[in-house]
């Protein structure tokens, strides 16, 4: 873990916008300190001890603890790090520490008219003489949510906007309703606004008991105008690029609805379930069906956090692995670019689909399969429409090279933590099978890689062709079989991985506008 700065551009920010971002921080705290208590129930003890310091290890364990969020290694399949004598807890804090999920079970089946309240996303459950309560976070999180409220509403005053302050009025209440659906409606009308903030209990993951309690968490952002008009001109020519997809006219998918929309922002701070151990780059919300249905769903790209990802942990990858001669043509811009067409390749292609007669989906089809092929498919699509648009000019010339051999780099970064994953899978799949096809060269001497421009534009379509296919048809034995020929480690990149040793995995960001606010505040 690397710890690098994160700065924001405030240059554009009128007064009252930059106040309203110092509020919004500052409520985003609060969710770190909840966030906090969900996580274990002797998290606030622990934390104590160590911010008494009476141990000289004690500072760096402190600074451990706060990006684990807790004594237990997030890094390390939730290892103890400090003295314990108890593994983590599978419900987290969510549930009484000993409780089994037969107790909870149980107890749902004896009272069903509590059901509801024990699965919601927004209680926890605790024991009281004998019995389980639900208690809603409102109640059990009070002393962060009213003054978490009360910011946001401060926030609201001061900004101009009226889809933000609408959003961040509708967030306040649900902190002391414990309704979040508007609020999240709201979310997904946020629109021409700078500050672009997600605050509340989002993602289940930490409930490793049932998936159902919600961790609390905050991103606060800034819009990145030049980046959002590009997506928004790209957007025109989605359905030309749909037309030009290698695959059968009748397969194609020009109904589609309109896709999920994408905004690119740099991070300003986040808080909680999001700052705690593996930093994302984008994230995709809101979780509510109710709402995914009636607005879809939001995808938001952190381009300072992979700005700051490919400078700390990707750069001394390439270094090692691609051939020197061509290195100069791996740009953080390239990346991007190809990561932003990655997400829109998604909303491309066939999605729903005809099979026997009857209306499916890829997904269905596909079964346990489906994540890796899409996201391969994600990959290959990106590439394949950024030369689409390079070849109507939208895109420079300039760019070709670049998105190739940038694109080779990162395939070392994706298969590091394994090919088991979707996105190491697909990886490790695009590898074997442009290689194959002779649009990647391995040059065994000095044990690094190169591109042959030549052929991988005609092993992308290629392949394309082949994942587009096996979606358009649904067809699961096709997909295993792909999978199962293309999806290995061959030694050359084996080698390559065991050279990468001392390459950082993560950043650890370290906010500028923490710093910003205590000097304001002397
Ligand atoms: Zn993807």
């Amino acid at each position: 873990m690397v710890p690098v700065e994160i700065a924001y551009d405030g240059s554009m920010l009128t007064e009252n916008q930059q106040e309203a971002l110092y509020e919004l921080v500052d409520a985003a705290r609060y969710m770190d300190k909840i966030f906090q208590r969900q996580v274990y129930n002797k998290n606030v003890t622990i934390k104590m001890v160590l911010q008494a310091g009476k141990n000289p290890d004690y500072p760096v364990l402190l600074e451990y603890f706060d990006l684990c969020f807790g004594p237990f290694d997030r890094l390390e399949n939730n290892k103890p790090f400090i003295n314990l004598d108890t593994p983590k807890p599978p419900g987290a804090n969510f549930y009484p520490e000993d409780m089994k999920r037969e107790e909870f079970e149980q107890w749902v089946q004896q009272h069903p008219q509590e059901k509801d309240s024990f699965e919601s996303n927004f209680t926890v459950v605790r024991r009281e003489d004998q019995r389980l309560i639900a208690i809603p976070y409102s109640q059990a999180y009070r002393e962060e949510l009213n003054p978490a409220h009360d910011l946001l509403k401060n926030a609201a005053e001061l900004v101009e906007n009226e889809s933000l302050k609408t959003y961040l009025n509708s967030r306040a209440e649900a902190f002391l309703s414990n309704d979040y659906f508007q609020s999240d409606m709201d979310w997904m009308d946020l629109n021409g606004n700078r500050i672009e903030i997600v605050i509340g209990p989002y993602e289940v993951y930490e409930d490793k008991l049932f998936g159902y309690k919600a961790s609390f968490e905050a991103f606060v952002t800034l819009v990145d105008p030049v980046e959002s008009e590009k997506l928004h001109r790209v957007s025109q020519y989605l359905k030309e690029m749909e037309h030009n997809l290698p695959i059968p006219e009748e397969y194609m998918n020009t109904k589609r609805g309109s896709a999920s929309p994408i905004v690119v922002v740099q991070e300003v701070f986040n808080a909680g379930d999001a700052k705690s151990g593996i930093q994302t780059t984008a994230f995709n919300l809101p979780n509510d069906e109710r709402v995914r249905q009636a607005r879809g769903s939001k995808k938001v790209m952190l381009k300072n956090i992979a700005r700051a990802k490919f400078d700390k942990c990707w750069i001394p990858i390439v270094e090692e692995v691609i051939q020197p001669d061509i290195l100069h043509f791996v740009k953080f811009d390239a990346y991007f670019n190809h990561v932003l067409m990655h997400e829109m390749s998604h909303g491309m292609g066939p999605g729903f689909i005809m099979k026997n007669g009857q209306e499916t989906s890829v997904n269905i089809e596909l079964q346990e399969t489906y994540p890796t092929i899409e996201e391969a498919k994600a990959d290959i699509l990106g590439l394949y429409n950024t030369q689409f648009l390079i070849n109507k000019g939208f895109l420079p010339d300039s760019l070709e090279t670049q998105t190739y051999v940038t694109y080779l780099g990162g395939i070392f970064r994706s298969v590091r933590f394994g090919i088991t994953s979707a996105h190491g899978g697909a990886n490790a799949i695009e590898y074997n099978y442009i290689k194959e096809k002779g649009g990647f060269e391995y040059d065994p001497d000095s044990g690094t890689f190169g591109v042959n421009l030549k052929k991988i534009k005609g092993a992308v379509r290629n392949l394309a062709h082949d994942l587009l296919m096996i979606e358009a048809k649904g067809d699961y034995k096709a997909s295993r079989d792909f999978i199962g020929k293309y999806r290995y480690l061959p030694e050359e990149i084996q080698n390559a991985l065991d050279r990468l040793i001392n390459v950082p995995i993560d950043i650890r960001p370290v906010y500028v506008i923490e710093k910003e606010m205590e000097q304001n505040r002397l």
